[in-house]
């Protein structure tokens, strides 16, 4: 007599509706995130798997929206394939297919448990950890910048001090919750800029007033939701009115950043259809202008000379929109400051200009491109400033 399956999300970030098990097949439904037309986020774990050939299914693939204009891209399942881990420590990618409105996972489990995910989750207890070895530089201190409404603080980490004339630099992410590419993305920023044997982590420590906020939304995070903070909100929907109820992280991220100046801001996220690494630029904002357009073109080329994984070429999806989501971080914040704001999107796929046919786009690329980065902040960084 073999053991049961038993199929398991009451952990950190677990999200999945168990709606049957056959013989080695699991069926699941992806849980809805509030009110949000997307909800991609899964991870599960399933026991009792030693020996079988299991086949895990998500019948409700098919619900998810699609951004519109994004005919020439195709869907999130179309070239996406799973994360698998054995021990939770090492993630593989698995087998997987999409067929009328069903996608279906391969995990070929090696032991009697196999964890599943939509991408590896970077639980709280990692982003502790980069926090705790920043704060052991003496050149980082740590800020609560506020508390949610489930109780966690947001994290603010400041790097350098202030300066006559010193840009004001601000790195954010996790806005959304199940883009777990945007922490190691900041692991891997914060790894090199905090370097003592990295001659440009420590120029930018000396040059710029650095502020950063890996964990915009924990609740979201340890709630295990796609897009949403505890109170229902999409909060890279919030920036335009912002209502301190429904997105108490936003108000209090603003409020700090009118308090501070912004000079320059990276919001990090991942993409679910995209095939490749997409920058966002201020270059549809009411007071656009040639300087930001500027600033955003030299950024991106500099990117794109840093990594063979990032070019200004690949288009904006669905092309660019004739006015900007103001409700965005991104095109708020460059609105208000004036200043170069960037949205960062990863691909949960691979990227196709430099694609790794085992792993796709890793946790190990967001930490690296999170290097890279520090090269196309250096190339606009004499320039965040407006003259005069
Ligand atoms: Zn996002």
């Amino acid at each position: 007599m073999t053991t049961p399956i038993i199929v398991s999300t009451g952990f950190e970030g677990g999200s999945a509706i168990l709606t049957g098990i056959d013989g080695d097949h699991v069926r699941i439904r992806l849980r809805p995130d509030g009110d949000s037309p997307d909800f991609n986020w899964f991870y599960l774990r399933v026991s009792g798997v030693r020996g079988r050939d299991l086949k895990v299914s998500i019948e409700n693939a098919s619900d998810l929206s699609r951004l519109a204009g994004r005919e020439e891209v195709p869907d999130c399942w179309t070239g996406y394939r799973p994360f698998v881990s054995d021990d939770l420590a090492n993630w593989r990618r698995s087998d997987a297919s999409y067929s009328d409105g069903t996608f279906t996972m391969f995990p070929q489990p090696v032991g009697d448990t196999v964890w599943i995910a939509y991408y590896p989750p970077f639980p709280m207890a990692r982003h502790d950890a980069m926090i705790a070895r920043a704060v052991n530089d003496p050149r980082c201190r740590l800020e609560t910048l506020t508390t949610t409404p489930d109780g966690n603080d947001i994290d603010l980490l400041r790097i350098g001090t202030s300066g006559e004339g010193k840009p004001k630099a601000w790195i954010i992410g996790r806005q959304h919750p199940s883009e777990t590419m945007a922490g190691f993305f900041a692991e891997g920023l914060l790894k090199r800029l905090l370097d003592p044997a990295d001659g440009l982590g420590r120029h930018l420590c000396e040059t710029l007033d650095i502020f950063v906020v890996p964990t915009v939304n924990p609740d979201g995070c340890l709630r295990g939701n796609t897009r949403m903070n505890a109170r229902g909100m999409n909060l890279n929907r919030a920036w335009r009115e912002t209502d301190p109820e429904t997105a108490p992280e936003v108000a209090a991220l603003r409020e700090r950043m009118r308090a501070e100046g912004v000079d320059f801001c990276l919001d990090a996220h991942g993409d679910e259809e995209l095939p490749y690494i997409f920058l966002g630029g201020p270059l549809e904002i009411p007071s656009r202008s040639d300087r930001l357009a500027r600033l955003f073109r030299d950024f991106a080329t500099a990117l794109g000379k840093a990594t063979p994984a990032y070019s200004l070429s690949d288009p904006y999806p669905g092309g660019p929109p004739a006015e900007a989501d103001m409700r965005m971080a991104w095109n708020s914040i460059a609105e208000e400051f004036d200043c170069l704001s960037i949205l960062l999107e990863m691909p949960f796929k691979d990227c196709h200009r430099d694609p790794d046919p085992d792993m796709g786009w890793s946790p190990d690329r967001c930490a690296r491109l999170g290097a890279s980065m520090l090269d196309a902040i250096e190339a606009v960084r004499p320039k965040l400033r407006p003259a005069g």
